[in-house]
């Protein structure tokens, strides 16, 4: 289990619903009945000189985590007006992530969170990897719901589902722990009302012919990229996050590129997946992978 989760996500060491949105969803709109509008470009639904924008996403949120790390970066994302995405555990069961004691007023933080318009994840059920596959993003070949039936995924979404409803949370978007999930797992998420999906490495959000919302995550630390939308996903464990300063740092230097997931949805919700988006998440994939193999031989 420690060597899964080692490897869990990207670490730093080693590594058709409705179309009124506004003038983004008018550009989609555009773009799918063929009018050339000036300066717009078509394979991405962006006016050009558009530069590119940043998510923040928090994993592995639960009881046990390290409230000593999060405390200050709260307070920085407080301070700085960012609105992240905190994806949630709704039934920890993975002893690595027990950091210390439990916070029995976890629930309360999270409807705070929810509260305040932070976007919070369905990150899985228990965290248990208890399968080999990767499923549809494919970086790691480990699971909690890839190669498992729908029945056994439906029950384990459920259970995920009636906990947050238990403490008066709404999901607002599919986190997969290990980013590994499968065709059942999206199916199960859109018949439980959860149609966006915060995963995928190409270059901007899409909405697929199921009506599922895909926003891509591909960094584990802010680079300036000069187009794109990027989710950079922090685990405060790792390295560099664990170091004091280091977070608000970074967060004040990339703040006028921020934005929230609400902004991202109302965007892009009427884009589409081009042939771009796939070129682009096959090449960074082959590139993660690489990455990754390298840093087991050197
Ligand atoms: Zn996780």
């Amino acid at each position: 289990m420690e060597k899964l989760r080692l490897a869990e996500e990207p670490r730093v060491n080693r590594a058709g619903a409705g179309c009124d949105d506004g003038p983004a969803t008018a550009e989609a709109g555009d773009h799918a009945t063929g009018v050339h509008l000036p300066g717009l470009d078509h394979s991405t639904g962006l006016r050009s000189g558009q530069k590119s924008r940043y998510l923040l996403r928090f994993d592995d949120i639960c009881p046990t985590m390290n409230w000593a790390l999060w405390r200050p970066v709260e307070t920085v994302l407080l301070d700085l007006n960012i609105k992240p995405i905190l994806a949630v555990i709704p039934d920890n069961q993975d002893c690595t992530l027990h950091k210390g004691e439990g916070n029995d007023r976890f629930w309360d933080c999270v409807r705070k969170w929810q509260y305040l318009g932070w976007t919070i994840g369905l990150h899985g059920y228990q965290h248990r990897y208890i399968t080999r596959q990767g499923g549809i993003v494919g970086i790691n070949r480990y699971s909690e719901f890839a190669g498992l039936c729908r029945a056994r995924q439906d029950a384990s979404l459920r259970r995920a589902v009636g906990i947050f409803q238990r403490e008066g949370v709404i999901p607002d978007v599919w986190v997969a722990p290990a980013h590994s999930f499968d065709e059942e797992t999206v199916g199960v998420l859109h018949s439980l009302g959860i149609t966006k999906i915060s995963d995928g490495y190409h270059l901007y959000p899409y909405r697929d012919r199921q009506g599922m919302m895909w926003v891509p995550q591909q960094l584990a630390v802010f680079r300036r990229i000069p187009f794109g939308l990027w989710t950079v996903c922090v685990h405060l464990d790792d390295s560099p996050y664990c170091h004091p300063g280091y977070f608000a740092h970074e967060a004040a230097r990339f703040r006028s590129s921020i934005v929230s997931f609400n902004e991202v949805i109302s965007e892009y919700s009427c884009r589409e997946k081009s042939l771009p988006d796939s070129m682009f998440a096959s090449c960074l994939l082959r590139l993660k992978r690489t990455k990754a193999k390298l840093s087991r031989i050197i």
